[in-house]
């Protein structure tokens, strides 16, 4: 009998956010392929029987190509195992989870998918920044600053809505580049923006800026998530206490919501010749 594949999410790096469903599978698979930043709190699930292959991309080391990916998860699945895709954040956002169910379905092999938190909500939660806002923020975009494929390049929108929050998903650390595309999509320079690091762990740390400013904001260890947008200036963070400690941060960040100017609209331009991609 064929086995069953369930494409997991591990959530953004803190265990205690995996879901109970997540939990069940993991300790009944027979096989796990994960990337590279699933937590080994969150591995220790799994039963000791089990075959574990981490087959995460990181930088300096070899990793699996998403081709030989797929076919270890249509041949463990073939034999009729229970196998566990685990997957970190959210399997179907920028994990390429859509390309495996493809790789599965056409082996006619049983997928379930098991929805896990997306960095970004774990990074807006780590920073207490609201996504969206009934005054600043009508609604939310995530997008990606990297491609996986080495083929193509990631287009942005032509133009943001100012009103949008923008969560920038491996935004690399060309922060001038990333910040001219923000202003080419149509962002004031002056919006708010937070570089959030390593969210939901222990090491976590956010910091907060504009996007004028970008281009000096320290490189924070990856994994980092770019958040753009008004409700930026809601952020708290133990570690922005370290950032404004030398001037008064009331003074500049806080009391604006009320009295934020009327939004103007700007229309962008995504054929920047200086891609930061
Ligand atoms: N499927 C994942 C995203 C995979 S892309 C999800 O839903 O979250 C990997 C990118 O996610 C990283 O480059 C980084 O931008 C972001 N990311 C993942 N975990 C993160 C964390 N704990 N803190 C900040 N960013 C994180």
């Amino acid at each position: 009998m064929a086995g069953k594949v369930y494409l997991v999410g591990a959530g953004p790096g803190d265990p205690e956010l995996l879901t109970l469903k997540a939990i069940r599978v993991l300790k009944a698979a027979d096989v796990v392929l994960h990337d590279e930043l699933v937590a080994t709190e969150i591995l220790a699930l799994v039963p000791s029987t089990a075959q574990v292959h981490n087959v995460g991309k990181r930088c300096g080391r070899k990793s699996a190509t998403q081709a030989e990916i797929n076919a270890l998860l249509v041949n463990y699945g073939l034999l009729g195992l229970q196998v566990v895709r685990l997957k970190g954040g959210d399997p179907l956002i920028f994990g390429r989870g859509g390309e495996e169910i493809e790789a599965l379905r056409n082996a006619n092999l049983d997928v379930e998918v098991i929805p896990g938190v997306t960095a970004a909500l774990g990074a807006a939660a780590a920073a207490q920044i609201p996504l969206t806002h009934r005054r600043l923020s009508s609604s939310l975009i995530f997008i990606t600053n990297h491609h996986s494929s080495a083929a193509t390049t990631t287009d942005w929108p032509a133009s943001i809505s100012p009103t949008a929050t923008v969560v920038v998903y491996m935004p690399g650390y060309a922060y001038a580049a990333t910040a001219r595309q923000l202003v080419a999509v149509g962002l004031k320079a002056s919006t708010p923006c937070a570089i959030i690091s390593q969210a939901t762990r222990p090491e976590e740390r956010v910091y907060k800026t504009t996007i004028e400013k970008l281009s000096s904001a320290p490189r924070l260890p990856a994994p980092t998530l770019l958040v753009v947008g008004e409700v930026v200036r809601l952020a708290e963070h133990a570690s922005l206490h370290e950032q404004f400690s030398t001037h008064n941060a009331t003074e500049e960040f806080l009391p604006v919501v009320a009295q934020l100017e009327p939004f103007a609209q700007g229309q962008g331009n995504s054929q920047n010749s200086e891609r930061p991609w």
